[in-house]
């Protein structure tokens, strides 16, 4: 009796135990099937018993975790008495899905339970927590690596591709689309998609254009708002057409039958308030907002890689440039010296022979003359350095003054016939055009440089022309530009070429082994004077069949006499036996070179070795005529004794002797008080007649 009540009191325990447990403890029968539960409503499904009893348990499993709960089951059911963990989804009854973990135990040989148990509880909690921690360690992960591979890209197309991939790996169910931006042309160009799956040729066939050929413009009100650099939610409703994309409202309602859009997101790639590009995310299931932070984080190391990508690209060109430029001014060097090189060679050889006291007087004029062309030769080569530098440093002086056009293209004409006779060139004819007439052709301008110019197009044209002709002209075009032109019939130049010519120290033929000499720079001076005349300099040509060089100048007609501009000199007999002329020259060769050709016209000729000296005897001596006055002297240079004599003799003539590339220093000449001035080295046919214009003009 006593164990009876017992029992009963043991019994009655469990299942008050068994009933207020917080798990929930149900018995398969050997199919699967609820035979029993521990307490009137299943503790975590919350189903009564009675809508459980009889029913598999596999019935209320979520259809993906099935199989595993049913393997589970089925490993019970041949291994009694071992305990079997399982996690898995099941169904509540207010119809959501909880997690659950059950521990399976086959107790079907205890005849007191005859079935398989089935202990379970609630771990939604700890889930949720785990998928929360999954999804931070996803994004991590995510932001990590790509911060990683983003080192390892350089190349912009690289960069576009890792971003649509990436992105579409990260959104599921999403379409990427990657533009980059156009500065200049404010617009942006879609370089990479991903997630467009089949539609996307259909789609791009309609815009009859391939994916990197889509070019759309900014649109200043809808883009202001949108380049925040943040994930902007647009609505595909609001907008007539799809701006962003460049696709046609049409294109857009085609690709909105096809794909069932649920959010478009747009965000630009920005960095320093430069754009760099703009990624576009269209999603057809989810909200992607709650990846915000990551998209945003992501794309902003997306950005630092352009950006990085854009630095890089510019330091390489720097490089290549500095690179290039190095290269020429090697070549550039290597020219000069050997520019530098011939002439001196020549000049220091035939000076050699010269010594030889014995030679014949006809070989002791041609070494002269060799010696006297080989000077003309370097002086050329100088003033064009001078000349560059001068360009370079941006020191050139435009002296503009009315003068006739006609005159300034006879000069040049008359000059290059008589080189041609030296230099064997007759096979060669000059023609020359002038469009206007002797009497309108007055303008103002600066005919230095333009004949500077001119002479050197001509120059570069017989250079280049072994036979055939040479033609240069001008004509007036719409009134306000004159043109002109320099053409030849000569070896013409490669169309890849024409451009660079232009450049300094660049030849059409840098070989060494090249046929013409040249220092490269008289296109590059030229060209350089033209732009600060105001004018465009561009060349034609045709390899094989000759070049035509273009120039322009504004065109600012005058009326008026013409102003002399260096005349040709004839040659003629001068006697200045009753004259006495001050020679004030430091170097004594310049001096004996001078004085050696003033005797042959019987003046008599007195030497100042310096400026100082120049002043002294000017004061002592009244019976000087003329002043023959070099610059640049020690103690004082020519400037300065020039305005001293003419402080006390204002008429007496001063003839200023400078150096010939330096306009600047002939006006400083006249600056100071000189008359007229001859260039170095002297034309003595030219410094003759200046004389004899002063000599007699006081005589
Ligand atoms: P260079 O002193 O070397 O002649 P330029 O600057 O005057 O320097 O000319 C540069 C190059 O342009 C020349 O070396 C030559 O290759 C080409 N060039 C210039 N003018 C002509 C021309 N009339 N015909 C053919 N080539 C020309």
């Amino acid at each position: 009796m006593r164990d009876n009540n017992d029992n009963k009191l043991l019994e009655g325990r469990y299942r008050s135990l068994l009933q207020n447990s917080s798990d929930a403890i149900s018995v398969l029968d050997e199919h699967g099937r609820i035979i029993f539960e521990s307490s009137q409503k299943n503790r975590i499904t919350e189903f009564e018993k009675n809508e459980l009893i009889g029913h598999p348990i596999f019935e209320i499993v979520h259809p993906e975790d099935k199989d595993d709960v049913i393997d589970t089951f089925n490993y019970v059911m041949d291994n009694p008495n071992i305990e079997i963990k399982k996690e898995y989804r099941s169904l509540h009854k207010n119809k959501r899905w909880i997690y659950v973990e059950s521990i399976f135990l086959n107790k079907l040989d205890n005849k007191d339970i005859s079935g398989i148990v089935v202990n379970s509880r609630d771990i939604s909690e700890r889930k949720r927590a785990e998928l929360k921690e999954r999804v931070y360690h996803n994004n991590l992960i995510f932001l990590s690596n790509s911060a990683l591979d983003l080192l390892g890209l350089s190349d912009k197309d690289d960069i576009y591709k890792y971003i649509a991939t990436r992105l579409h790996e990260y959104l599921e169910n999403s379409i990427i689309i990657v533009c980059s931006y156009n500065e200049s042309k404010k617009s942006f160009t879609i370089e990479k998609t991903s997630g467009f799956g089949r539609i996307k040729s259909v789609l791009f066939a309609r815009t009859r254009k391939m994916e990197y050929e889509i070019e759309f413009p900014i649109i200043e009100e809808i883009n202001n708002e949108i380049f925040t650099g943040r994930l902007i939610t647009l609505n595909p409703g609001e907008f007539e057409e799809w701006p962003l994309l460049g696709f046609s409202l049409e294109d857009f309602n085609f690709f909105k039958e096809k794909v069932e859009i649920n959010k478009i997101y747009n965000i630009s790639l920005a960095r320093h308030n430069k754009i760099l590009g703009n990624v576009t995310i269209i999603t057809t299931h989810k909200s992607i907002i709650k990846f915000k932070h990551i998209i945003e984080t992501f794309l902003h190391q997306v950005s630092v890689a352009l950006h990085r990508s854009h630095l890089e690209g510019e330091l390489i060109n720097a490089k290549e440039r500095a690179e290039e430029s190095d290269k020429l001014k090697s070549a550039f060097l290597a020219n000069m010296s050997h520019e530098i090189r011939t002439p001196m060679n020549g000049i220091l050889g035939f000076a050699e022979l010269l010594k030889d006291e014995n030679i014949s007087p006809g070989n002791r004029k041609k070494y002269i003359e060799i010696i006297d062309n080989n000077g003309k030769m370097l002086i050329n080569l100088i003033d064009d350095i001078i000349d560059f530098s001068k360009i370079e440093a941006g020191q050139v002086k435009i002296i503009k003054k009315d003068f006739s056009l006609n005159s300034l293209l006879q000069q040049v004409h008359s000059s290059f016939l008589t080189e041609n006779l030296i230099n064997n060139k007759s096979k060669v004819k000059l023609r020359m055009r002038k469009s206007l007439s002797n009497d309108s052709c007055y303008i103002n301008s600066d005919p230095n440089r333009l004949r500077q110019i001119l002479t050197n197009l001509v120059g570069n044209a017989f250079k280049f022309t072994d036979d055939g002709y040479i033609e240069f002209g001008y004509r007036i075009v719409d009134s306000v530009m004159i043109e002109f032109y320099v053409k030849d019939s000569g070896i013409g130049i490669a169309q890849e070429k024409i451009d660079q010519i232009f450049n300094r120290f660049i030849q059409a033929d840098s070989s060494s082994t090249r046929k013409y000499g040249g220092s490269g720079l008289g296109l590059a001076i030229s060209r350089g004077f033209v732009e600060i005349l105001g004018g465009k300099m561009w060349a034609e040509s045709e390899e094989g069949k000759g070049s035509t060089f273009y120039f322009t100048a504004p065109y600012k007609p005058v009326k008026g006499a013409e102003e002399e501009i260096n005349k040709p000199t004839k040659k003629k007999q001068y006697n200045w036996n009753n004259k006495k002329i001050l020679i004030a020259e430091d170097d004594k060769f310049s001096f004996k070179f001078l004085e050696g050709f003033l005797r042959q016209t019987n003046v008599n000729v007195i030497h100042a070795e310096n400026g100082k000296r120049a002043v002294d005897l000017c004061s002592e001596d009244q019976e000087i005529d003329l002043v023959l006055m070099d610059i640049q002297m020690p103690e004082m240079n020519g400037y300065e004794a020039t305005a001293l004599i003419k402080q006390t003799k204002k008429e007496l003539p001063i003839i200023a002797q400078t150096a010939n590339a330096i306009i600047e220093e002939r006006e400083k000449c006249f600056e100071a008080g000189c008359d007229d001035f001859v260039t170095k080295p002297v034309n003595i046919q030219e410094l003759y007649s200046k004389i004899d214009k002063y000599l007699t003009k006081k005589g």
